[in-house]
Order: structure tokens, then C-alpha cells, then sequence
């Protein structure tokens, strides 16, 4: 969701009565502007090729970012943060609400809702099972410790999955299979460097297994094409017949994907 200035107010006076209290050297990276007794904390982006003052509220890290000209003033990105501090707090209300590793917390663990259920004297640390008949995560040890026994256990699984079908697709274009690495990234779901290494991001554990596979087809078809021409897409279909539905299931659903395990 953007919000573009349709252009730059200016209230010098009363921006620089603020600016007196602001550190500046933190000041150039974020800022934080107040509505309605709460307070936003707004990540600055100069950017060398921005036209004017863009705000956004990001879904994927649930915060709010404003890129500014390189050489437009601080005072001015402020003053157009004060001006959308509202729209900025009706956009994070709207956003679904996070899903912490707690306690009775239900997971889309491969895209099947899985309840997470504390067993402090379970044997290991987490254990697939049952719970009232459905699928349940039990979680041993002490309640402060789930959210990282969870998590871990979750990437495990993730890069098990991933090695699974990265070795597949790799073999079915006749390539050794490379290594992998898993990340927290917000902004794609996988990449391939020019190396041929392969990263993805551990949350494609909480997608259908076909979206996780479709994503391995993806990175792997890089090794041959480092671009998104037809070749490409030709050789990702013909290893995958799941590379449209990925896709679209990405595009339409993955950001849903950054909701769980919110710290
Ligand atoms: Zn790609």
C-alpha cells in the first residue's frame, strides 16, 4: 500500500522546534511520529532516483517505510510523516494479526493447520503428533523457550524438504545438486548467486508442499537461466508442473506466510 505526496508541505517553524530534540544521526535512518497517544516508528530510505516523498506500510515486517529524494530535507520527510501519521496507523491496524509460537497457536505447518501444544515433560524437543485429533507441534521444555524450539524445528524440516526436491530437480536437468542456505528474507522467497548458490527462506515450510517445491524447480532452473526469459520458464515448467500454481500461490498468499513466529 503506497501513499504518494501530492507535495511537500512546509512548516519550517514548527519542524524545527521538533528537529531540536531529535539525535540527528538516528534521525537520518528512521523517525518516529505520533497519532492518537501511539507512536510510529518510520525507516527513512534516500533513494537517488526517488521523484518525491513515498510512504508504505510493509506487510511482510509490519512496519513503515518512507523513501525520500536523496537530497530532499529531513524536515520535509518529517513533516509529510506527521501529515500521514494516521493513514500510517489505520494501515497496521488492518494488517492480520501476528501469530507468535505460543502455546495453542495454530501454524500452517506444509499448508495444514497444526496446533502447537506445550508438553513441558515431553521426550525431545519438538515431536509431530496429535492433539484432540488434530495435527499438533508438542513442544517440551520451559514456555519462554517454544518460540525458538519451534523455529528451529521448523527451518530443520524446511531444509530437509528443500534438500529433498532441490536434488530432484537438479537431477532432472542433469546438474549436481548445489548447496543450499536458508534465511529470514521479506523480500523473495529464493535466490540462486552467480556462484550457483542456492538461499531460500525457511518460512516456505508454512506453504503447501507444492509451493516449496515449485520454488526449489525455480532457484535450480537458474543455475541454467540467470534471468526470467522464456527459456527459463519453459525449463521450470517442464521439470514442474506446479510452476503456475506456485506462482500465483506466492503472489496471492506468501506474504500471509510473515504473520507466524512475529517477534
Ligand atoms: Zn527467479
Amino acid at each position: 500500500m503506497v501513499f504518494v505526496a501530492p507535495r511537500f508541505g512546509l512548516d519550517y517553524n514548527r519542524i524545527m522546534r521538533q528537529y531540536r530534540n531529535v539525535d540527528p544521526q538516528r534521525a537520518t535512518h528512521a523517525l518516529e511520529v505520533r497519532h492518537d497517544d501511539e507512536i510510529y516508528r518510520i525507516e527513512i530510505k534516500r533513494v537517488a532516483t526517488a521523484r518525491r516523498f513515498i510512504l508504505r506500510v510493509r506487510n511482510a515486517t509490519r512496519d513503515a517505510v518512507l523513501t525520500m529524494p536523496q537530497r530532499a530535507a529531513l524536515k520535509d520527510a518529517r513533516d509529510f510523516a506527521e501529515r500521514h501519521a494516521a493513514w500510517v496507523g489505520a494501515r497496521l491496524r488492518r494488517l492480520p494479526e501476528s501469530v507468535p509460537f505460543v502455546d495453542g497457536a495454530l501454524i500452517p505447518l506444509r499448508g495444514i493447520d497444526t496446533r502447537i501444544v506445550h508438553n513441558p515433560l515431553a521426550r525431545g524437543a519438538v515431536a509431530q503428533g496429535e492433539s484432540d485429533g488434530a495435527p499438533a507441534l508438542h513442544v517440551s521444555g520451559d514456555a519462554p523457550h517454544i518460540e525458538r524450539r519451534v523455529r528451529d524445528w521448523l527451518k530443520a524440516q524446511c531444509r530437509a524438504d528443500l534438500e529433498d526436491a532441490v536434488d530432484f530437480y537438479a537431477r532432472a536437468i542433469g546438474r549436481a545438486a548445489p548447496r543450499i542456505a536458508l534465511r529470514d528474507t521479506t523480500s523473495r522467497w529464493g535466490s540462486c548467486s552467480s556462484t550457483g548458490a542456492l538461499s531460500f527462506s525457511w518460512r516456505l515450510i508454512l506453504a503447501p508442499p507444492d509451493v516449496l517445491r515449485y520454488l526449489a524447480a525455480h532457484e535450480v532452473c537458474h543455475l541454467v537461466h540467470m534471468d526470467h526469459s522464456d527459456k527459463f520458464w519453459d525449463l521450470c515448467r517442464s521439470i514442474c508442473p506446479e510452476t503456475d500454481m506456485g506462482e500465483a500461490w506466492l503472489k496471492a498468499r506468501g506474504v500471509q506466510l510473515h504473520r507466524f513466529g512475529a517477534t
